[in-house]
């Protein structure tokens, strides 16, 4: 059995418009995978597409999750399953509280007839939100309703580090975080690293990954990784942009 997340030439459109075109990437356990690549080259669309977005139709291709074919399951299951996605832009949820979205998620992890011990998830919430730099006044605020950018992206990460995923993607995390609350965001994602977890963190510029450092760096362009290199290639992007991959001849 593979222990990965398995992306196996992933095609899917949107409106009928082919945006993914034969993506294939493995980030097994344990390791850090970033993606890189320029504004609309299928970044987000991706990481919907993993999570199951209705607007997105898979053409062609699988998923895997330690063998597990997400595509077959509903978005609910993929997440029991194991998978995690920080979205890029979060979603407002009017009218449900923060404590009371994570703890439903929370329960719906738990066997039938099992209740979750009310005391020791809020002292483990406060101890994350305490961690993050969160005010304990977001647990009673709806999800993310009148968040401020950075706001919403700290509380991504507060409801990754309560549901422990197997696999976590996080879709430019780093977008409408001041320097202070990225170094904090990345200490939490760090202190998940683990053996027993993958993360693919998608961003559009290399600081992010000064704080957490990926083992490998992939560049995706029109809907296909088209460059894999170590963590200095994040650097190399950040000088020389993307034209030279992106014109470089492919391999034969
Ligand atoms: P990235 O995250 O790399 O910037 P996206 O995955 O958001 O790129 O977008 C890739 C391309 O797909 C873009 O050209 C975008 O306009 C298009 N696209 C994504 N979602 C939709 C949608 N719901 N409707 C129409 N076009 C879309
Ligand atoms: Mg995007």
């Amino acid at each position: 059995m593979s222990q990965s997340l398995r992306i196996e030439n992933l095609h899917a459109s949107v409106d009928g418009h082919e945006i993914l075109k034969g993506l294939t990437l493995e980030v097994p356990k344990g390791q850090v995978h970033a993606i890189m690549g320029p504004n609309g080259s299928g970044k987000s669309t991706l990481s919907k597409v993993i999570a199951g977005h209705e607007d997105y139709a898979v053409t062609g291709g699988g998923v895997f999750l330690d063998d597990i074919n997400l595509l077959e399951l509903e978005i609910d299951e993929r997440s029991r399953a194991g998978f995690f996605l920080a979205f890029q832009y979060p979603h407002e949820i009017p009218g449900v509280s923060n404590a009371n979205f994570i703890r439903a998620a929370r329960q719906a992890r738990l066997p039938k007839g099992q209740e979750i011990d009310a005391v020791a998830f809020y002292r483990e919430m406060y101890a994350k939100m305490d961690e993050l730099g969160m005010d304990r006044k977001f647990t009673a605020r709806s999800v993310n309703e009148g968040f401020s950018g950075g706001e919403k992206k700290r509380n991504e990460i507060l409801q990754m580090m309560m549901l422990e995923p197997k696999y976590a993607i996080l879709d430019e995390t780093d977008s409408g975080l001041d320097i202070d609350a990225l170094k904090i965001v990345a200490q939490g994602v760090n202190a998940m690293r683990s053996p027993e977890r993958g993360f693919l963190v998608i961003t559009h510029y290399q600081r992010l990954l000064d704080y957490i450092v990926p083992d490998v760096v992939h560049v995706l362009h029109d809907g296909r990784i088209i460059h894999t290199g170590g963590k200095e290639l994040a650097y190399e992007l950040e000088e020389k942009g993307y034209d030279w991959i992106i014109n470089e001849p492919v391999a034969a």
